[in-house]
């Protein structure tokens, strides 16, 4: 028998991982606290995993060898902390996967906002050129996952904060680090510097033959930069000033460096629309010219490629009022920047599950574009006093179809109706694209 190998998490991430330590020879066993979906548990089964649901039975976990940490799954979680006393090593499952990626390499993209944007970006661009290219993490199958049942070339891996918690010796031969805002405190003890650790952590063990690239726009990736020890070759986005290596974005025209090699690209021909995407696309062509591919492909790739739903995604225009589903919006940084791209008169949809926010950050850009907040929550509180001195309308829904309503009802012909909550979901919907499907049928109904 090999090595005992726990799973604490039957979701994405556990049951790749499970699928990857049964055929590497471990003993696997998963174990989930709740419920396991049908198709994770058939995949179980099929392949002969032993696994429980609904409970954690001390007994067939703390004799693990390892144990492998789905990114769900909280440090106050009471088994964890007995597997952290007992000594056991506890990996996340990008660690995990990366023992077998062989010679395989690696673009991993962390952040705060626009993780899957720039990854979808940067795999869409790697298979116009063609290369043998796997997206992995939050779209497609987990690292783990694909390294098991179909290895490729190269890995575009969206990474959260939570899978790098727990890494050992993960090394992205590419890193890329979008922004860091406040997000997910509450996994981090209320401590934003845990958090901040956290993401920096994806530079841990990149040496100088890899590459990391970052934001120089982002006042907390640059103040915190020198506490860090990074050996990878620096590789800057900015909108601020020209740079030699890197890219930068200067009159409307973005110029990419790598290397001996330089590409430039009008902005007008981006697919991705807004500033926050515009810093995704510098990251995204860095990233690709740094593996290598050739301009021409790359600057194809960023005119074609089509934006996510529920990211910016314009649904529909009744009756002059169009309407924009940006419900994968689940902090305030990111509403800040779908403010910041819109051109008309908005009406903001708002609310949800609160994670702390600081809202006053959206103040100016209400009291420009905003002619009203409709919030949609179980708790409008918050929202209500925060903006009762800023938006001159607020009304209170507790619905997306009462949201829609109310926004359409409030907007005038050439407005624009924009979901973009800051908040979590899960108050009134099973997760964010829920949320977004529904504001989409709601429109739809109208
Ligand atoms: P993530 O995967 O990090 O959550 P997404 O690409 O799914 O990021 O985008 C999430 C939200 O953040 C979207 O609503 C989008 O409008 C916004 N956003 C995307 N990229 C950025 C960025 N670079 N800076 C700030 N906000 C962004």
């Amino acid at each position: 028998m090999g090595k005992r190998l726990v799973i604490l998490g039957a979701g994405e991430s556990g049951v790749g991982a499970a699928l990857l330590g049964q055929q590497r020879g471990y003993d696997v066993f998963v174990s989930d606290g709740g419920m396991v979906k049908d198709k994770y548990r058939l995949e179980l089964e099929e392949n002969g995993i032993s696994y429980e649901a609904g409970k954690h039975t001390a007994e067939l976990i703390l004799d693990a060898d390892e144990v492998m940490k789905s990114p769900g799954i909280p440090e106050k979680n009471e088994l964890v902390k007995v597997i952290r006393k007992e000594g056991i090593k506890i990996i996340s499952e990008i660690e995990f996967a990366y023992r077998y990626k062989e010679n395989s390499k690696i673009i991993g993209i962390t952040g705060s906002n626009g993780k899957t944007t720039t990854t979808a970006l940067i795999h869409h661009i790697c298979k116009m050129a063609d290369l043998d290219a796997a997206i992995v993490g939050n779209i497609g199958f987990s690292f783990a996952k694909q390294v098991a049942v179909d290895p490729k070339a190269l890995y575009v891996a969206e990474i959260s904060s939570f899978q790098l918690d727990d890494i050992h010796t993960f090394r992205p031969d590419i890193a890329i680090l979008t922004n860091i805002t406040e997000d997910h405190l509450d996994r981090y003890e209320y401590r934003f510097e845990n958090y901040i650790d956290s993401k920096f952590r994806i530079t841990q063990n990149q040496t100088t033959d890899d590459y990391f690239i970052y934001c120089e726009d982002d006042p907390i990736t640059m103040k915190h930069f020198r506490n860090y020890t990074i050996k990878a070759n620096p590789l800057p986005f900015t909108m601020n000033r020209e740079n030699n290596q890197g890219a930068s974005i200067r009159n409307n025209m973005m110029t990419i460096t790598t290397g001996d090699e330089k590409m430039q690209m009008s902005i007008y021909d981006f697919a991705l629309k807004g500033k926050h995407n515009q810093y995704n696309t510098m990251a995204a062509g860095i990233a690709s010219s740094t593996v290598g591919i050739r301009k021409e492909k790359i600057r194809e790739a960023i005119q074609t490629f089509e934006s996510l739903t529920h990211r910016m995604e314009t649904i529909a225009t009744v009756r002059g009022v169009e309407f924009v589903n940006d419900s994968k919006a689940t902090n305030v940084n990111s509403t800040w920047f779908a403010l910041e791209s819109m051109e008309k008169q908005t009406i903001l949809i708002l609310g949800g599950v609160d994670k702390g926010n600081d809202y006053s950050l959206l103040f100016e850009l209400v009291k420009e574009k905003v002619k009203a907040i409709v919030c949609m929550g179980t708790d409008n509180t918050k929202i209500n006093s925060a903006f009762k001195d800023v938006s001159p309308v607020i009304v209170n829904t507790g619905s997306a179809q009462e949201a829609v309503y109310a926004a359409f009802r409030l907007a005038s012909k050439g407005d624009v109706v924009l979901l973009s909550p800051a908040c979590a979901s899960f108050d009134l919907f099973k997760n964010y694209e829920d949320r977004g499907d529904q504001f989409r049928q709601a429109v739809r109904d109208l």
